[in-house]
């Protein structure tokens, strides 16, 4: 049976070496023999830039590259690794895609995106979002030099753990009425993303027909993989070992 997979939320870092093996575990004995394997954004905790080239993300992009070989894989930006331009993806052997795409699994249309942009109650972080995402701000942020572009990521996490003990849990979920307008403006009757960390296959209506949003599962306790086959979409888990 041909299956695809879909994964997001890794939140990679040095600091996390069991993360990496239970990844690198999953790319060589399974992702290798997908049709696809798409990655939804936060694969990285943090980017500063593809010029922080460190053996960390080389030894990550080496191992995509590996599967790449085999098997197409594609990416997603995510709110902590948007900065990733071509240079690192091509190391990585990815495929960037828009930050909401369609494509066709097996006759079904699916929408995939991060899922940040449908988290509508968070109003700072949109702001926020809608400024790290334009023209002006990447292009500053990536010119700094790199020494201090490591500190205000340090910096910018410490800020970022406090305020998200501090926000309401539903303002981190997504705006079911976003959900809904996404798929109508797509005209589809699923979609696919991460982000919230809350791994569920929800039912619900778009287009006046039913419709199924998948959400992936993160990768702080375990492994968290979609495989998606012509007849079914299962979530999965990987132990870390
Ligand atoms: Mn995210």
């Amino acid at each position: 049976m041909p299956f695809t997979y879909f994964i997001a939320d890794l939140h990679l870092s040095a600091d996390r070496p069991d993360i990496t093996d239970c990844l690198m575990r999953f790319l060589e004995e399974d992702a290798i023999n997908a049709d696809a394997l798409y990655v939804l954004g936060d694969l990285f905790e943090v980017w500063i830039g593809d010029d922080d080239v460190n053996p960390f993300n080389t030894a990550v992009a080496e191992a995509f590259k590996q599967v790449s070989r085999h098997c197409p894989i594609y990416f997603i930006h995510g709110n902590r690794d948007f900065a990733i331009r071509h240079n690192w993806l091509n190391k990585a052997g990815m495929t960037l895609l828009s930050e909401q795409e369609v494509v066709d699994l097996y006759g079904t249309p699916t929408l995939l995106t991060h899922g940040d942009e449908l988290c509508t109650k968070d109003v700072a972080y949109q702001k926020f979002r809608k400024k790290s995402r334009g023209w002006w701000w990447p292009r500053l942020m990536l010119a700094l030099p790199l020494w201090y572009r490591r500190r205000v990521a340090r910096n910018g996490r410490a800020q970022s753990k406090a305020n998200q003990q501090s926000l309401k849990p539903e303002i981190m979920d997504v705006t079911p009425s976003e959900v809904v307008d996404a798929l109508e403006k797509w005209g589809v009757q699923r979609m696919i993303h991460g982000h919230t960390h809350r791994p569920k296959i929800h039912s619900l209506q778009a287009n006046g027909k039913s419709a199924t949003r998948i959400v992936l599962g993160d990768w702080y306790d375990q492994g968290s993989v979609l495989k998606v086959t012509p007849s079914e979409a299962m979530l999965q888990h990987h132990n870390f070992m």
